[in-house]
């Protein structure tokens, strides 16, 4: 068992709550009259610091959207309305990966900096890395947050870290071979890229000395059948977390109880609410993911509209943790579901069902809207030596048992379809409905 912080992460609900209760009031005094984004919000609904009582007034406050950091960020100049300090306080920029519109940028102090190393701390530690590991990173230092702050959560559980920047994917296999990392942090889709390169090559990539895979940016570490694929291509267990820019490395998954993840609830006030809507649904039923951070004073988020599907788990953990889960990590995005033929059809539940048939390397899934009905498209690469045809028929069969419904189904030759380093894009939707 492996904790970051172990007082904090078995301490009792109460004192849990009384936490986040000072770290909230904290943050409300501190961003006051600086912070020109919230204190305009709050002061709308007559909200001042001194009337914070607990954590039951958080629901009184307003939401925070994507679009309103977007138009806080537009009238802000080169920083934000929503950023607390002056432009000298700063030391980093970020800015979202800009697959959904403007890519909204963030700045942290070296504070709020240091708290995402936090956050990573308990990432790591809960997917059991530690002094003795060696992590490699195989991702592009660019401007996308994306693993930045997985470098100070290596630092935070005394793991080496292996920058695997501006190399290609064979250049990455032999560190790993040479330096024996022992765990890698990558998206779902470039654990299983890095995987057949070393095929191509005539490397198992089970040999390798990789024991442990923590992923992010995409929630296949949740979809069952990619988790498999991943931890038997690897021969390791894969963990998956959950967090995204503006909000910060909010959950990790432990060992113990794989098929969640727990939420930092030191570091972050979750709540679920009916998706699109205001109504806090029932405990353990799905709704939308609203966050709040608390270590992000220079640029931070209360109670911000995720667009990520969940189901919040109350029960204990095997773990000993008392920071609650979401059962099966991010389940999927609130606008990212789509109907064909009277059954609506989530992104993840697609790649559950042709993750499940081995041997299948890539895929592209497109939704064409022209007939009536809409109609299910789905294209597989699989590996050589494969009869594409056959496996196209297996996926065919599972499609219309799990979801009473039968896509077009194609085996395309191989080198067809895109690889992908970071987030992955293969569903498409054409036409209007
Ligand atoms: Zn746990």
């Amino acid at each position: 068992m492996t904790f970051f912080d172990e007082a904090v992460e078995t301490a009792s609900r109460d004192r849990l709550r009384a936490l986040q209760e000072e770290r909230l009031r904290t943050l409300f005094e501190g961003l006051w009259e600086r912070n020109r984004f919230y204190t305009d919000k709050l002061r709308a609904v007559g909200f001042e610091p001194r009337d914070f009582g607990g954590l039951d007034d958080l629901a009184r406050l307003p939401f925070t959207t994507k679009a309103e950091l977007v138009a806080a960020q537009a009238e802000g100049g080169r920083l934000s309305t929503n950023c607390t300090f002056p432009e000298a306080a700063y030391t980093r920029f970020h800015q979202t990966s800009g697959t959904t519109g403007e890519p909204l940028r963030v700045y942290d102090t070296p504070e709020s900096w240091a708290w995402w190393g936090r956050c990573w701390g308990f990432v790591l530690a809960g997917a059991g890395l530690g002094p003795d590991d060696r992590i490699l990173l195989p991702f592009s230092f660019g401007p996308f947050i994306g693993f930045w702050a997985a470098v100070g959560g290596a630092a935070r559980v005394g793991a080496m870290m292996i920058p695997g920047g501006g190399q290609t994917s064979l250049q990455r296999l032999a560190l790993i071979e040479r330096l024996g990392a022992t765990a890698m942090c990558c998206t779902p889709t470039y654990a299983l890229r890095l995987a057949e390169v070393a095929r191509e090559e005539g490397i198992d990539p089970a040999t390798l000395p990789i024991r442990i895979t923590v992923h992010a940016g995409e929630p296949g570490a949740s979809v069952p059948a990619t988790k498999t694929r991943i931890e038997k291509a690897w021969g390791a267990r894969a963990y998956d977390h959950a967090g995204a820019s503006e909000v910060g490395a909010f959950s990790f998954e432990c060992a113990p109880q794989p098929g969640g993840i727990h939420v930092i609830e030191s570091e972050f006030v979750v709540e679920v609410v009916e998706p699109g809507g205001d109504r806090p649904v029932a405990p353990g039923e799905r709704g939308e993911l609203v966050v709040t951070n608390l270590g992000r004073l220079g640029f931070p988020v209360i109670r911000y509209r995720t667009g990520d599907l969940v189901e919040l788990d109350e029960e204990p953990c095997g773990c000993g943790r008392s920071f609650r889960r979401l059962r099966g990590g991010v389940i999927g995005r609130a606008d990212d579901m789509v109907v064909v033929r009277g059954v609506n059809v989530y992104p993840a539940a697609v790649e559950e069902l042709v993750r499940r048939h081995d041997g299948i390397d890539e895929f592209r899934v497109t939704v064409e809207r022209r007939h009536e009905m809409g109609h299910l498209r789905i294209e597989i690469e699989c590996a050589d030596g494969l009869a594409g045809d056959a496996v196209a028929a297996a996926v065919v069969r599972t499609f219309t048992r799990e979801l009473a419904l039968t896509p077009e189904v194609v085996a395309v030759p191989r080198g067809t379809l895109p690889r992908f380093e970071l987030k992955a894009r293969r569903f498409f939707v054409e036409g209007s409905p």
